[in-house]
């Protein structure tokens, strides 16, 4: 497949959404269809740590949409290994200070960061001034403000921006959605979920830093169990109570690491959610009036697992979620498909974030959400 460059691919879409130029005899918007079966996107990571290494890099090899086209490393060292082993040229190697210019770069077309929490709102922000479409890495940012800057400075720049939420791409998601849809099981009345692991590595990484992180484990790891909390009843939740608890001070100095929620539904479902640093957890249940389903495992990169109380197992070919999630988010870019992880859903999840430190700080009170004009349920 070919790359297909930003300036190229607007010219094409603007023309085909007027429908009024002709090529030959075909109208454009047809031409369009056809020009744009044989295009890839170009993206390029900022940030080339453990998952772009392991994770996003492997997984644009796989992709139909998209490709790795460049790279942003603040680490000399990277520059050539990663050119070289994914047939990179120099002129799409960019570091943190010179990353502005890829402005000029025809060849990306998308800028996915993958950097600290804390960084994700500046490099979001000078990715959509340059004009790229931007995913940017979950949680979104450490706060509710930064997510609105960078939601503004995208729609300001009018680029397309998603947040990497892979498990919205993923199968048994949307498995797990369409029974909660359908009622498949009765209504959802409860649902747990869990999203934890064991945290016993360098006691200075910037994930137990808070400068750097934004918290602990649930800016890491609780996104997930919200997310879950949230497609688990197919609605956003009317209030949040929150409890943290600390058995290890001495290694999590500065960030939380065990938290358990409650959230409250408008239909009267409610959700418990625990997310850790310091214990493994990776489930979803959903309990329903006339049966129940979970996932188990639920968050990892898969293969996910599931099961049903009429006895099935859920089986779907396994295909990494990442190249599911830059796929859609390209085919939402050049197809108009709906945008399945918007920068909305990352806010949303921040904002409860922000409710769960708040209902911790205040001794679990029960903290409301007005979600309503986010206007996004999943
Ligand atoms: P990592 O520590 O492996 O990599 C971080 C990268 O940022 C490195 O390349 C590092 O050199 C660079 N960096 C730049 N400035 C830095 C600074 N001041 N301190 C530390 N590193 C700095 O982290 P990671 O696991 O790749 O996580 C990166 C982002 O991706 C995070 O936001 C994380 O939440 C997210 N992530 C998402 C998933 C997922 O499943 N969606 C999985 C893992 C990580």
């Amino acid at each position: 497949m070919k790359k297909l460059s930003r300036r190229s691919f607007s010219t094409i879409a603007t023309k085909g959404i007027l429908g009024t130029t002709l090529l030959g005899n075909m109208p454009l918007a047809n031409a369009f269809s056809i020009e744009q079966k044989n295009k890839k996107l170009g993206v390029a990571l900022v940030g080339l740590g453990s998952y772009s290494t392991y994770q996003l890099a492997p997984s644009l090899l796989e992709t139909e949409y998209c490709y790795l086209a460049g790279i942003v490393t603040g680490t000399k060292d990277k520059e050539a290994l990663w050119q070289e082993k994914y047939n990179i040229p120099k002129k799409n190697v960019y570091n943190y200070d010179n990353f502005d210019t890829i402005l000029n770069n025809e060849d990306i077309d998308v800028v996915y960061v993958v950097l600290p929490n804390s960084m994700h709102a500046d490099f979001c922000i000078r990715a959509a001034k340059a004009g790229k479409h931007v995913i940017c890495e979950k949680p979104m940012a450490v706060s509710v403000e930064e997510c609105d800057d960078i939601i503004n400075a995208c729609k300001e720049n009018n680029v397309k921006l998603s947040v990497g939420y892979r498990m919205q791409s993923d199968l048994y998601t949307h498995e797990v959605k369409k029974y909660v849809k359908e009622k498949t099981f009765g209504d959802v009345l409860f649902v747990s979920s869990d999203a934890g692991y064991i945290s016993k590595g360098n006691p200075d990484q910037w994930r137990l830093d808070k400068s750097l992180s934004g918290g602990g484990a649930l800016m890491n790891m609780g996104v997930y169990a919200i997310q879950t909390s949230i497609y688990g009843t197919g609605q956003n939740p009317i209030s949040v109570s929150a409890q943290e608890f600390s058995t290890r001070p001495e290694y999590f100095k500065d960030t939380d690491e065990t938290i358990t929620a409650q959230f409250k539904f408008d239909n009267g479902a409610v959700a418990h959610m625990m997310t850790s640093h310091n214990a493994n957890g990776n489930r979803l249940k959903c309990h329903c009036s006339k049966g129940w389903f979970e996932l188990d495992p639920a968050h990892s990169y898969g293969p996910i697992s599931g099961r049903t109380s009429n006895g099935n197992t859920l089986e779907f070919p396994f295909k990494k979620q990442q190249a599911l999630q830059m796929d859609d988010f390209s085919k939402h870019i050049l197809l108009g498909t709906k945008n399945v992880a918007p920068g909305e859903m990352g806010k949303r999840d921040m904002i409860i974030v922000e409710a769960i430190y708040k209902s911790i700080y205040e001794g679990g009170k029960e903290q409301l959400l007005s979600l309503g004009d986010i206007g996004i349920v999943y």
